[in-house]
């Protein structure tokens, strides 16, 4: 079987190295010719926008897949005329525009932080009388890794930040007072059959992901429920096939949510070696129709990001469980290139080695200091 990949970054690496075991093979279609995947798969470089990139790209595959949402919905479609693609289109439409995942949600009877969309002064106006400041105004298109947001606190601050981001195609949303950003990772297969991760706490830093626990330290089973039925409602509506990331915050016992992504998803990295079955391989395995393999975490694992640093790779190996992955990018600023996961079969173990994974990882403000606080046992 070969699998094509719209995106040749690290996500789609990783989906290969996960499916050489099962015996496929892997095509990547990405615009730019250093992609990383090209270094583990076929590449093909070109625009997505491009119907003569994407012929090229669909020959001889048996099916297409995601690694990146901001792929143009006409190129999935396109190709869906051809081939299988999965998880289906919409889920991709909808995963591009913060308002229409945020309304599809709610319309499920999700809890979801107040919003309102932005297109003007007097769509502005009306939406900070009904979610109230301190706000978030957000484009609704194109914007990740806390990109094309700004934080509001006053009328004037709003309309700079409306000029400032375009004055339309905008969302407003009521600032959360979050105890902690979580994620569930859930996968459905082509029968219908569903499984769940243990819910996920990240943190993050300048809106990039940083640190992952998993399982989130005092998982109850109460919100492990909730997030599942979050997203049974959601694979179930869209007719999903693979891997769905929901970003949820976490206030008190309940769970409001933020963001979906169709695909696999950073916060599920840890599964490579911290789960029975990584993200990437169930995301293959529901895809070809194959049953879905055990989603039972093994002890507790810390993912930690490498952004924009390349730490000794010497020094991280010497620390027991750990797992280095590098994506073969070149460093720069603010770019993921890598991750560290340890795992180990006790939580006081894990706990103990978090500031010296944090400190090799080159993001030790983490924990304890800004924004910070200590974890203590889950359950505890
Ligand atoms: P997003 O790109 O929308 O996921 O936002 C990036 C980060 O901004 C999130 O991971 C949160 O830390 C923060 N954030 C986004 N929306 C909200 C909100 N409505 N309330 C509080 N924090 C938010």
């Amino acid at each position: 079987m070969r699998v094509g990949v719209l995106g040749g970054g690290q996500l789609g690496r990783m989906l290969a190295l996960a499916g050489y075991p099962l015996g496929l093979s892997f095509r990547f279609l990405d615009p730019s010719p250093e992609a990383c995947a090209g270094q583990v798969g076929e590449l093909c470089v070109g625009d997505f926008a491009d119907p003569e990139a994407l012929s090229r790209f669909a020959q001889g595959l048996d099916l297409v897949t995601y690694e990146f949402e901001n792929v143009p919905v006409e190129a999935a479609l396109s190709l869906a005329e051809r081939l299988p693609v999965l998880p289906p289109p919409k889920a991709l439409e909808g995963a591009q525009d913060r308002l229409r995942e945020k309304a599809f949600m709610a319309s499920l009877g999700v809890l979801t932080p107040p919003f309102h969309p932005v297109d003007g002064e007097e769509d502005l106006a009306e939406g900070l009388k009904k979610v109230g400041l301190p706000a978030l105004l957000k484009t609704r298109r194109g914007g990740y890794d806390g990109k094309g947001q700004a934080l509001v606190r006053t009328e004037e601050e709003a309309q700079g930040a409306l000029r400032a981001l375009g004055g339309r195609g905008l969302i407003l949303e009521g600032l959360v007072p979050f105890d902690r950003e979580v994620s569930l990772l859930a996968v459905r297969g082509r029968n219908g059959e569903m499984a769940f991760y243990p819910l996920v706490e990240n943190r993050h830093h300048g809106g990039i992901l940083r640190l992952s626990l998993a399982p989130a330290p005092h998982l109850t089973e109460a919100l492990q429920k909730k997030a599942e039925a979050y997203a049974r409602e959601a694979l179930l509506a869209l007719d999903y096939v693979g891997v769905l990331a929901l970003e949820l915050f976490q206030v008190g016992e309940e769970l409001l949510f933020n963001e979906m992504a169709p695909r696999v998803h950073n916060s599920g990295h840890w599964t490579l070696e911290g789960a029975e079955t990584s993200q990437f391989e169930n995301h293959l395995r529901a895809l070809l129709g194959l049953p879905l393999g055990s989603t039972a975490p093994r002890g507790y694992s810390a993912m930690a990001n490498l952004i924009g640093h390349r730490p000794d790779f010497g020094e991280v190996l010497r620390l027991p469980s750990a797992h280095l992955h590098w994506y073969g990018k070149a460093v720069r600023p603010g770019r993921k290139v890598g991750h560290i996961t340890l795992r180990r079969d006790t939580w006081e173990e894990l706990q103990s080695e978090l500031p010296r994974l944090l400190t090799l990882a080159g993001s030790p403000s983490i924990i304890g200091g800004e924004g910070g606080q200590a974890w203590t046992a889950p359950g505890a």
